[in-house]
């Protein structure tokens, strides 16, 4: 179906520790490294530890411990980036429209210049 998971998926095994990556931020809920082709000077990837193809299985499917886990992970990472005050982005790619690349769940922290009007 439309929400199986893929065990095999890149975020999968960076998660399993099978491929090299720069540990940004761990907890029981998150996990947060850079992003490998950055798009602004602070671009970090978040994804819960969870089996989540999307914001859309996410947010529907994950328990509402996980879900505000979750939340405050970003926040926590924003924090510790030091981009709480100077402001950052939060962004979900879900789905084929969106043109989400990757099956696990995540969520783009963006931030490091001003990053414009997303939606005019
Ligand atoms: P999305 O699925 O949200 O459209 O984009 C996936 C993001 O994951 C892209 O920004 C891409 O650069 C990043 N990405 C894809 N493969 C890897 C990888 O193996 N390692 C890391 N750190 N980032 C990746």
């Amino acid at each position: 179906g439309l929400d199986a998971y893929d065990d095999g998926n890149i975020f999968a095994k960076i998660l399993r520790k099978e491929i090299p990556v720069e540990v940004i931020y761990e907890d029981d809920y998150a996990f947060a490294f850079p992003d490998i082709a950055p798009q602004v000077p602070v671009h970090v990837l978040i994804i819960p530890k969870g089996r989540y193809v999307s914001f859309a299985d996410f947010s529907a499917q994950a328990s509402e411990t996980e879900i505000a886990g979750f939340t405050r992970a970003v926040g926590k990472v924003a924090r510790q980036l030091g981009v709480e005050e100077s402001g950052y982005r939060v962004i979900s790619n879900s789905g084929l429209n969106a043109g989400q690349e990757v099956p696990h769940y995540h969520v783009h922290l963006c931030a490091g210049a001003p990053l414009g009007r997303l939606l005019q």
